[in-house]
């Protein structure tokens, strides 16, 4: 889906508060596509890391909002390893999760388990996905 960009689009707030959950500056980023080519989740993400830092360079708040990415992301550190701007990616994946969680919306419900799938899950699963996913 296109994007349309102008100044009235751009976010400088949420820029701000992804600069200081994650200690990294984004805009280092020089679009290499390292991140995207070395991710074990890029089939499953309907945004790659490096277009997740363009849309965060451009503070595109509703793009981003509207992106899986970093709720996909396994925080497997690949991306972080490789970048070859030292760009702490993981770190923000979990900002842009943040940003979101502090706000009291969950990603994922708890109470809409279903019993069977509770009973189903492995309960380490359950766990570190509430951690991940919830408030
Ligand atoms: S590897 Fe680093 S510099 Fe390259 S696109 Fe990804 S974040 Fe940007
Ligand atoms: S930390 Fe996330 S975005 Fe980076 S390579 Fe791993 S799964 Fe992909």
């Amino acid at each position: 889906m296109p994007i349309k960009i102008s100044l009235r689009t751009i976010d400088n707030q949420l820029q701000q508060k992804v600069r200081e959950i994650s200690g990294q500056n984004f805009n280092k980023c020089y679009q290499c596509g390292t991140c995207a080519g070395s991710c074990p989740m890029v089939e499953h993400l309907t945004a790659t890391p490096r277009k997740l830092m363009a849309l965060l360079q451009m503070g595109q708040k509703e793009a981003l909002e509207s992106a899986n990415t970093h709720w996909v992301c396994a925080s497997c550190h690949t991306c972080m390893v490789r970048c070859p701007r030292g760009l702490d990616i993981t770190a923000i994946m979990e900002a842009l999760r943040q940003v979101v969680l502090r706000q009291n919306i969950n990603r994922i419900e708890p109470s809409n388990l279903q019993p069977e799938e509770v009973i189903d899950l492995p309960q380490i699963a359950m766990v570190s996905g509430f951690r991940k996913l919830t408030g």
